[in-house]
């Protein structure tokens, strides 16, 4: 793949600092994988993409060579179909080993899986949003649905409110001891993926895949595979971090206690393979034989099986200008000498909000 370097600022070059603070044992795993990724065994923990994912195109811009923990992430944008995404994804055994140990480091640093579960199911959490957001699109047609299936689950806070409809609710995961956190609750949870759950003979009228079409390596052959978990009148719901909420701040958008940012290198993580926007994931749900039903940048989105599949679907003129304009202007937002004041006094005004103990 032919790489011109553009980076969005100096930032993003990978100097394995970190941008978020990380705690002890999050420090500790990004020495290993920085190690692991440098040595012999790196070449194998990666695939690295020799075209677009979307589009084909034989040529990339690098605008980032890290993440926010300071590991290694070279992302591009694709020039022709304005599609971002991480130049490498993590190979499967790689993924199965790293989801299964090391991935938690970043999640909960000082919190059990049991109390992150409590957090997560609790009056507020997310995981009641996306069942009302579901709920409200399906309208009549979400008291037929009768089985939820997630992949992806972690500890399955999101089957909770489903289950509490009467539905039936089965999720897996890899992670064994957020999977237990969830079980201890009496929810349906396996340890695998979605081929497991296949092999269960396992049918949904409802599929989630929340914040996990973002890791997978190839977008399109992971939801052409979904369809078939999905009964004849099944949906699927989608949801990923929007790229679209990266925006400067002046332009800033908060929808549904989604808000959006304008550091990009705050959202960026290691694990992620996919930077999309919903027009991006509509052109992978579009190539994959989906329509969608509804939608927003937060991402969220319901996709059904359409009737033909439209195949690949053209890049729209002056989306990847598009895109670059919108990621250089929050980077300039970010950059701004009023956020770098703000950033300044941020931990004065952290620390002495913690010394008044408010
Ligand atoms: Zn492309």
């Amino acid at each position: 793949m032919k790489t011109r370097l553009r980076l969005l600022s100096p930032r993003f070059r990978d100097d394995g600092r970190a941008h978020v603070p990380l705690g002890p044992r999050a420090r500790a795993v990004v020495r290993e994988l920085r190690a692991l990724l440098s040595g012999e065994e790196g070449a194998a923990a990666r695939v690295w993409h020799r075209h677009c994912p979307l589009c084909g195109a034989g040529e990339a811009d690098r605008i980032a060579e890290k993440d926010r923990h300071g590991l290694p992430l070279p992302v591009n944008l694709c020039p022709a179909c304005g599609l971002v995404y991480s130049a490498a994804y993590l190979a499967p055994a790689f993924a199965a080993r790293y989801y299964a140990g090391p991935a938690g480091a970043f999640k909960l640093e000082d919190e059990s899986a049991e109390a992150a579960f409590r957090r997560r199911i609790a009056p507020g959490a997310y995981c009641w949003r996306r069942h009302r957001y579901v709920r409200d699109v399906l309208a009549a047609a979400y008291e037929r649905v009768e089985t939820v299936a997630e992949i992806g689950c972690a500890d399955g806070c999101n089957l909770v409110p489903y289950v509490g409809d009467g539905k039936r609710a089965i999720g897996c995961d890899f992670d064994q001891a957020r999977l237990a956190a969830g079980r201890g609750a009496g929810l349906d949870l396996v340890a695998g993926d979605l081929e497991t759950l296949l092999a269960g003979g396992v049918r949904a009228g409802l599929v989630i895949l929340s914040h996990v079409l973002e890791h997978v390596g190839e977008i399109g052959a992971t939801l052409a595979r979904v369809r078939r978990l999905l009964t004849p009148d099944g949906v699927l719901y989608v949801e990923v971090p929007g790229l679209a909420f990266i925006r400067p701040r002046a332009d800033a958008l908060a929808v549904d206690g989604y808000a959006s940012s304008h550091d990009l290198l705050g959202y960026l993580q290691f694990e992620h393979a996919y930077h999309l926007d919903l027009a991006a994931l509509d052109s992978f749900a579009a190539s994959a034989g989906y329509r969608r039903l509804a939608g927003d940048e937060v991402v969220r989105a319901i996709l059904v099986p359409a009737c033909t599949s439209e195949g690949g679907v053209a890049p729209a003129t002056g989306r990847a200008e598009d895109v670059r304009a919108r990621l250089d202007a929050a980077e300039r937002s970010y950059l701004s000498p009023a956020n770098a004041l703000r950033r300044a006094l941020r931990r004065p005004y952290l620390l002495l909000r913690r010394r008044l103990g408010r």
